[in-house]
């Protein structure tokens, strides 16, 4: 958090207790716990900007969006995901785990040899503890990925915290190690849905150009949905447009 917004913070506490102390005390809960929910909004909400401004689209003149892709890499799905790719002769960015990249360097080498991009996504995806995690193991998170991504491509660029849940020293954390925070417009809703036409539906519902799709690779996508994937280009899609899912120049 920026030492202003903390100081701020702080200073509406000591307001919020003399309001109290003189007797105003709906004025002072106000005071008080407003600020507490503001926090937690802006830690809590992917896309809010107060505590760590982030990438929640991005400008073109193009029919394109940018697909982005979690969690791998995976040894069962990302050769898959790569082909497919190529078949669409579509470029995106993998949001690595750094724990997997180091059990699978060969996987991320591939990515980057088929023309697409790596980027941080921790080292061990702490999807439930991130938000809270000490200074220390902040730092770990987003060093240890970056020792292992760094010698296998070209510098990092983007940072996707887990499930977008953010943290109060991610700002600076980031900033010191030349990261940009990037979310998206699009949940594809592919760990929560076990129908891929469900997960499509909502997709196509909502692309438009310029949004950032968020999608899985690996164990967090049920298994129904990871084999027919696989068989998507077999099957006539109209949707399968290369502009939509080219990389943003
Ligand atoms: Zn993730």
């Amino acid at each position: 958090m920026a030492r202003p917004t903390l100081i701020t913070l702080l200073a509406l506490k000591a307001l919020a207790i003399t309001l109290a102390v003189l007797g105003h005390w709906a004025a002072a809960a106000v005071v008080f716990f407003g600020p507490d929910l503001w926090v937690l909004y802006n830690l809590l909400v992917p896309s809010a900007q107060g505590l760590c401004r982030n990438f929640t689209h991005f400008q073109t003149e193009r029919n394109e969006i940018w697909l982005t892709i979690d969690d791998g890499p995976d040894p069962d799905d990302t050769p898959r995901i790569l082909d497919l790719l190529d078949q669409h002769q579509a470029r995106v960015t993998f949001f690595l785990i750094g724990q997997r990249a180091r059990q699978h360097p060969e996987l991320v080498r591939e990515i980057i040899r088929r023309g697409h991009e790596i980027a941080h996504h921790t080292h061990t995806h702490p999807a439930g503890t991130f938000w809270c995690a000490s200074r220390a193991r902040l730092c770990r998170e987003l060093d240890e990925a970056s020792q292992v991504l760094t010698p296998l491509g070209p510098p990092l660029r983007w940072f996707r915290p887990p499930v977008g849940i953010k943290h109060f020293l991610l700002p600076r954390a980031l900033a010191v190690r030349g990261l940009q925070c990037v979310t998206w417009t699009i949940r594809s809703g592919d760990c929560l849905s076990r129908r891929p036409e469900t997960v499509q539906a909502n997709v196509i519902h909502q692309l438009h150009p310029g949004a950032i799709l968020l999608m899985h690779e690996g164990p967090s996508v049920p298994d129904a949905l990871r084999l027919t994937a696989s068989r998507v280009p077999t099957a006539p899609n109209p949707h399968n447009d290369n502009r939509r899912h080219a990389w943003p120049r």
